[in-house]
């Protein structure tokens, strides 16, 4: 699986970005956190939260537009909880924002924290589409893949 950071970048990187992404992927999934509630400085807050929001557009127009599935996810806890036990075992608040791998005190795996928090947003997202669309037992690849590289992406905010 992909992880895709956005964070403050120039507008032409943004649509490249959000291209490439839905030329493969059937199924993209986006956190919805404020990311803004946790950067520390004015101008940070400015910036990440006007180039989030102008990327999150043009997914959703170009998801639109290719017939790819564009769903937003809570993504709270998402960076703090294990991908692998479901432990909430990864750093927390401001200051564990600038850990950037954790270990999982409960079942061991070592995480990447942005890896991790996407696993988790795909995780989710598949959830509340499989009960969204009343499928039984979860989704299959074969539906949600076709003429796709790539099954589905979850993107963290932060
Ligand atoms: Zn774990």
């Amino acid at each position: 699986m992909l992880h895709a950071k956005v964070k403050a970048r120039r507008k032409d990187t943004l649509h490249k970005l959000s291209t490439a992404l839905v030329k493969e992927y059937g199924v993209i999934f986006i956190g919805n956190v404020n990311a803004s509630a946790l950067t520390q400085t004015r101008l940070a807050k400015s910036v990440l939260d006007a180039s989030w929001s102008a990327f999150r557009t043009m997914l959703q127009y170009k998801c639109d537009d290719a017939g790819v599935w564009f769903e937003e996810v809570d993504e709270a806890y998402s960076t703090q909880t294990c991908s692998c036990c479901a432990s909430r075992t990864g750093p927390k608040g401001v200051a564990g924002l600038g850990m950037r791998s954790w270990r999982c005190e409960v079942c061991g795996t070592l995480h990447d924290r942005d890896v991790n928090a996407a696993k988790n947003i795909l995780a989710k997202g598949m959830l509340s589409r499989a009960v969204g669309t009343g499928l039984q037992g979860g989704p299959t690849s074969s539906s949600f893949a076709a003429g796709r590289g790539r099954l589905a992406e979850g993107i963290s905010a932060l």
